[in-house]
């Protein structure tokens, strides 16, 4: 935490946590954003955030650029992560906010996580080959920033950039997702992994962007009934990955399970977000913004 985010606490008014501007979900060139950490933190700053998180996939090198980022412009910087993870054969994604990201069994558990990457990508190169796509792997890398993690955005650049495709999303429909001819089937870190990860760190773990699973309804609730047991605290609700009716549907859900709901746009670039940095809808009422007792915790 950084040392001036008492004084920034108490310039919020945390008796409505609803109106304060949060956004606890982004991406930035250290793992697969096109914004550097101090680019992100001006536009979450001019775009009213006030407090704000960086959580890039499984690394936390960026963090220390964005405190400092996030500490000239006024912002309560919570350092934030998002962890890989194979569940019930499907990937999800589990956010860590406020970890201590010099804690080693954090550092040591993303390290074994990104250790996987660059083998993967270079089975996608060649899977891609056989489709008659050549070199993208050494094409994807021209978009990486951090040579510990190439990811699929890396990939659906390149093919963007060779016409192969016009947009990233038709890249990942068709050729970087589950039966496409570039998709390569990974095991990440375990649910419970991640969740020890994040609370070893002293951080709130949270389930991130629910709507986007490849999961049944039964799946679903024993997913956040395991997740509540292992200690997990937040899910997300609104997050740029998400339609309206679904912010409703997982703002009950929180309500049910109990746990916290979370604010985030998943901002990875100007050009490639549904939702820009900040620009959020508030949480529906009803629910417990997970930042409700945060005035606290920076006071
Ligand atoms: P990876 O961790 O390498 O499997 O890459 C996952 C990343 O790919 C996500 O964090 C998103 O940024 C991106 N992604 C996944 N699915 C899509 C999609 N349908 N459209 C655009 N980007 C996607
Ligand atoms: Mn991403
Ligand atoms: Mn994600
Ligand atoms: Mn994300």
């Amino acid at each position: 935490m950084s040392t001036a985010a008492p004084l920034l606490a108490n310039k919020l008014d945390w008796n409505d946590p609803h109106l304060i501007n949060a956004d606890l979900h982004c991406h930035s060139t250290v793992s697969d954003g096109t914004l550097a950490p101090e680019e992100l933190a001006a536009r979450a700053a001019a775009n009213g955030v006030q407090i704000w998180s960086l959580t890039d996939h499984d690394e936390v090198g960026g963090l220390a650029r964005a405190a400092k980022a996030a500490a000239e412009h006024n912002m309560i910087f919570i350092p934030g992560v998002e962890i890989s993870v194979t569940w019930s054969a499907v990937t999800l994604h589990i956010v860590g906010l406020n970890v201590d990201y010099e804690n080693s069994p954090l550092e040591k558990g993303l390290a074994s996580v990104r250790h996987g990457r660059t083998e993967r990508a270079m089975e996608m190169s060649r899977q891609l080959e056989k489709v008659g796509i050549e070199g993208v792997y050494e094409g994807a890398l021209k978009y990486v920033g951090n040579p510990n993690l190439i990811s699929r955005t890396h990939f659906a650049r390149c093919l963007v950039e060779r016409k192969v495709c016009t947009d990233i999303r038709e890249v990942f429909e068709r050729f970087l997702t589950p039966g496409k001819p570039g998709y390569v089937p990974h095991e990440w870190a375990s649910l419970k992994q991640a969740v020890d990860w994040i609370l070893d760190s002293n951080g709130l773990p949270v389930i991130a962007h629910p709507g986007r699973y490849d999961l049944n309804p039964m799946q679903m609730d024993e997913l956040v009934e395991q997740f509540v047991k292992m200690g997990g605290v937040g899910i997300e609700v609104v997050t740029g990955s998400h339609t309206t009716d679904q912010y409703a549907t997982y703002a009950r859900k929180s309500v049910r399970s109990g746990l916290k709901a979370s604010r985030g746009s998943d901002f990875h670039g100007p050009t490639e977000s549904r939702v820009n940095l900040g620009e959020l809808p508030r949480l529906p009422d009803g629910c417990v913004p997970i930042w409700d007792n945060w005035g606290k915790l920076f006071s």
